[in-house]
């Protein structure tokens, strides 16, 4: 049986670089060599235990790879050796979901998300993927695996902010927290024509990074009333849609009280425990609001729209990744990312890169440093 290198989640804050077998594909399904993978805040929330996966699984869920082999009845249109993207969320196309338009609920609630959650993940050198037709997004020879790295999830998601917020031209908009998913929502918010685009964080290198992203104009929640702010920029109207990027009752409970009667309330944010709105931040529930929220979006068309945006030069998402580690070092990226040393944003990690570190170096390896 053939071997592979992989992050294996063994526990609670125990994650173990392993030995484990490769994995073969089925009719339908492929393997694919990963080149470049990520690590992603929902990665975090599963090492610490608040988020519960199976002991033993490889996590991560943003793949960019080469074809490496082809199950059954794949090969009229893909081939060995060709590169690829796959989303994060990897919809069967077939199920009542799928064709209800829900893709990332495919076969059920949040069921799209398999890779890192109930099925082996991306941190490793080889990765098994399902209904392959729908889910292998060719990449265009002249793009760079950087480029590309944020589309499985981080920039599907943010944008998928904007999308699912119906932002028109000239509508303005608040986006609340202004991490790599929120700052790809301020970018979202621009490529949908808003006019004013308020980017909201407490951190100023990630307010300076929000204008880089498109946004008009940055607020601290810190140091002001950002509700009161948004309102007086508004006419005292509210904004047309607000975008919940973070996942805590505070930026939700903002979020709801800067949206205009007949606003939107764009929900990305991941919550856990209970969830409050109050009735006066709601007009007693009567304003003709709308609360909407939305999983990424996966599959190989929209990995093909995202990477056409790239192409085109309408966006530019390399700026995220600020780290770059060999996939050996995941104990160092790990714990920089889950810490937010450093003002990372995002770090790219490379299975076949060698690791800077003298421990886990076997069989006469020398220490060498990556080249990146
Ligand atoms: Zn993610
Ligand atoms: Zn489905």
């Amino acid at each position: 049986m053939e071997m592979m290198k992989a992050v294996v989640f063994r526990g609670v804050n125990d994650l173990r670089v392993e030995e484990v077998s490769k994995p073969r594909p089925k009719a339908g399904e492929a393997v694919i060599r990963i080149t470049a993978t990520t690590i992603c805040g929902t990665d975090v929330h599963i090492v610490k235990g608040e988020y519960p996966v199976r002991e033993g699984l490889i996590l991560g869920h943003e793949p960019v790879g080469v074809i490496d082999e082809l199950g059954e009845g794949l090969d009229d249109e893909f081939s060995i050796g060709q590169r690829v993207i796959v989303g994060a969320i990897t919809p069967c196309g077939q199920c009542f979901y799928c064709l209800n338009a829900a893709h990332s609920q495919c076969g059920g609630a949040l069921g799209g998300w398999r890779f890192g959650n109930t099925i082996n993940g991306a941190w490793s050198e080889y990765l098994l993927v399902p209904h392959a037709r729908a889910n292998l997004a060719a990449v265009p020879e002249a793009l760079t695996d950087e480029q590309v790295l944020m589309l499985p999830d981080i920039a599907s998601t943010g944008i998928s902010g904007a999308e699912s917020g119906n932002i028109r031209i000239g509508d303005s908009v608040a986006v609340f927290a202004q991490g790599p998913i929120g700052l790809c929502a301020t970018l979202g918010a621009r490529l949908r024509g808003a006019s004013a685009i308020v980017g909201v964080d407490p951190v100023a290198e990630r307010r300076a990074m929000s204008q880089r992203f498109g946004a008009s104009m940055t607020l601290d929640p810190t140091s002001e009333d950002v509700v009161k702010r948004l309102k007086e920029l508004t006419g005292g109207r509210g904004v047309d849609v607000a975008i919940e990027a973070l996942g805590r009752q505070e930026t939700f409970e903002s979020a709801l009280r800067s949206i205009r009667p007949g606003g939107v309330l764009s929900s990305l944010g991941v919550y856990s425990g209970k969830l409050v709105a109050p009735y006066e931040a709601i007009y007693a529930g009567l304003a003709d609001q709308r609360i909407v929220t939305t999983l990424c979006p996966g599959g190989k068309d929209r990995m093909r729209r995202l990477m056409a945006m790239v192409s085109d030069h309408r966006m530019d998402l390399t700026p995220l990744i600020t780290h770059r580690f060999a996939l050996d070092d995941i104990e160092d990226a790990y714990d920089l990312f889950s810490r937010q040393g450093d003002g990372v944003l995002k770090v790219a990690l490379f299975p076949a890169a060698a690791p800077t570190r003298t421990r886990g170096l076997q069989n006469g390896e020398t220490l060498s440093h990556m080249a990146f």
